[in-house]
């Protein structure tokens, strides 16, 4: 726990002018009826800001070697279990779908009304491209579909740096993730189940279409699912209810692996719904991190400064990205390297709705995801088709999802705007066309003549997959310490240069963060932090 070295308190106005920055909503949230607002100092040796993927696996693996550390994490939990509650349904939205006052367009669905939470998804704006991120302690992995893919050999080296060695990634790293996520591919006494016949129309039409087909790794327990198909629990996965995380649980992610084996450890504490407003060089070389506690409607509870020896960003891209260009901006952080915010990618997301008229995909659809069709011999187009549930609707709508996602060449970068005091996204219209050629092309031929595909990215241009903006080579090393900054490190999508090789970026995101903190543990532990 944090030693707490000083309380004050500060006249409300004044606490309060902090509300709207990097890592809330655009939209400020409600002004505290407080009218002051406790002020608290405290040091860390650690502190990690996100609890996705990234910061996962630093916690845990920093708590291993007798680290001890502190998470900040801006959302809260979600326990799932049999028969639970938790997450929303994507059929009747309500306010734990939204990051305080965040309307993404997801899924089709853009919710204004709700009351301001502490909900799971943000849409953060850009110019020419918007990003889709989670909240939460888990991060996107309580959100994800779990699609858990390890790129090829040959298109890890095309688009990632080298020296990561593919051959350790392979035999040592990713098999570390698979392992702590107990990656499993779907069994066929489910598919073979009524609910699944998507999964089986998609696969069959990809051999038509000459394509090969196989199995997605899941994060999934899917006995969860077969006991759903016993009616021993409600239906989570088997009607696809399942896009906003798995009420019923059965799903590995961060949250009950990474993070609770990392607390488990008795070092590393959790602060949930402490959004990170600023991060700063302290004058001792030290780093400062300013984080608001908040309650679930967003109001300010309590401001707090902790200072640490080192400083892990792992608020993913977007997150990361965007605090480190403010501190950059503001001069709070002096001499970052010139290339922050730059080379930040799509991962060449597309999705689209699919809508058969001669079969028929029939409602509700068994989830989330069971098959997919790589084109990985040329690195240059790599790409990757999958299919997914809808959402159960009330009716039929003849429809499923199909998902690409790929090598994208394009580039964008983030620009620091003082009006807004934000980094903004940039996108050049158009940067990713080639792929989305050769997805679409693919994805029409599978789907064949008798079908009607709407490109929803083509109407919202959006990703899931951001990535990119402290990349390594440009601001960071392989292991994500940021060039002359003593302790200050970045670990999370951020760090990948804008592709994760034509893969879904959840592996690869946790295997760089797993070599990495191998790395840290053994040069950095005892004498940086
Ligand atoms: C709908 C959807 C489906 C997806 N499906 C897949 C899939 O099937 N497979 C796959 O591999 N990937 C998928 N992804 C992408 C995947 O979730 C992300 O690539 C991954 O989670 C990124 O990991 P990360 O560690 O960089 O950050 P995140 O997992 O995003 O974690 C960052 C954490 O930091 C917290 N944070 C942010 N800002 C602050 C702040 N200011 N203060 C405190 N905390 C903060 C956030 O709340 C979050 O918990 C999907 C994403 C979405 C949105």
């Amino acid at each position: 726990m944090s030693d707490l070295s000083r309380r004050t308190l500060l006249a409300g106005a004044a606490a309060t002018a902090g509300l709207a920055a990097a890592g809330t909503s655009r939209r400020p949230a409600r002004a505290a009826a407080r009218t002051r607002i406790p002020v608290t100092r405290s040091e860390e040796r650690v502190v990690i800001v996100g609890s996705g993927f990234g910061g996962g696996v630093t916690a845990l693996r920093f708590a291993q070697a007798g680290v001890r550390c502190l998470v900040l994490e801006r959302g809260v939990w979600w326990r799932t279990g049999p028969n639970a509650e938790t997450f929303p349904h994507a059929t009747s939205p309500d306010k734990r779908m939204f990051w305080l006052g965040s309307t993404p367009t997801i899924f089709g669905i853009s919710a204004d009304p709700f009351e301001h939470y502490t909900g799971l998804l943000e849409q953060v704006p850009g110019n020419g491209m918007d990003m889709i991120v989670a909240a939460g302690v888990g991060g996107g992995s309580l959100i994800y579909q779990g699609m858990s893919l390890q790129p090829s050999e040959s298109v890890f080296n095309a688009t990632l740096p080298e020296r990561l060695d593919y051959a350790r990634m392979d035999s040592v790293y990713y098999r570390r993730v698979a392992r702590m996520l107990r990656l499993q591919t779907a069994p066929d006494e489910l598919v073979g189940s009524t609910t699944y016949k998507p999964a089986r129309m998609f696969a069959a039409d990809v051999r038509r279409a000459g394509y090969t087909v196989e199995k997605i790794p899941m994060p999934i327990d899917w006995s969860y699912a077969l006991r759903e198909l016993k009616g021993e629990m409600k239906p989570s996965y088997t009607n696809g209810d399942c896009a906003l995380g798995v009420n019923n649980g059965g799903k590995h992610s961060v949250d009950v692996t990474y993070i609770a084996a990392a607390q488990a450890t008795g070092l590393v504490t959790v602060a949930t719904q402490h959004n990170v407003t600023d991060v700063a060089m302290a004058p001792d070389g030290r780093w400062e991190v300013h984080a608001d506690r908040i309650g679930t409607d967003g109001t300010v509870l309590e401001k707090k400064i902790i200072t640490a020896q080192a400083l892990v960003m792992a608020a993913g891209t977007a997150g990361t990205t965007r605090l480190l260009m403010r501190a950059s901006a503001k001069g709070a952080i002096p001499d970052m390297p010139d290339g922050l915010g730059s080379g930040w990618g799509s991962n060449g997301d597309r999705i689209y709705v699919w809508t058969d008229f001669a079969d028929d995909f029939g409602v509700p659809q068994g989830g989330p995801v069971v098959y997919g069709s790589k084109e990985w011999d040329d690195p240059a187009t790599a790409n990757t088709v999958i299919q997914a549930s809808l959402p159960p609707l009330p009716v039929n709508l003849r429809s499923t999802m199909i998902v690409g996602y790929g090598v994208s060449a394009g580039r964008g970068r983030f620009v620091y705007d003082s009006r807004k005091d934000d980094a903004v996204l940039q996108w050049p219209k158009g940067a990713d066309d080639p792929l989305y050629r050769r997805i679409d092309e693919r994805v029409t031929r599978i789907t064949g003549s008798s079908s009607m595909l709407v490109d929803t990215t083509g109407a919202y241009p959006s990703t899931w997959h951001p990535l990119g903006g402290a990349s390594m080579g440009t601001v960071c090393d392989l292991s994500g310490r940021v060039a002359g900054h003593r302790g200050l490190y970045v670990l999370d999508g951020a760090l990948l240069p804008g592709t994760t090789a034509a893969c879904n970026p959840s592996m690869t995101i946790a295997a760089v963060a797993e070599r990495a903190t191998d790395d840290l543990v053994a040069n950095d532990a005892g004498t940086v932090f």
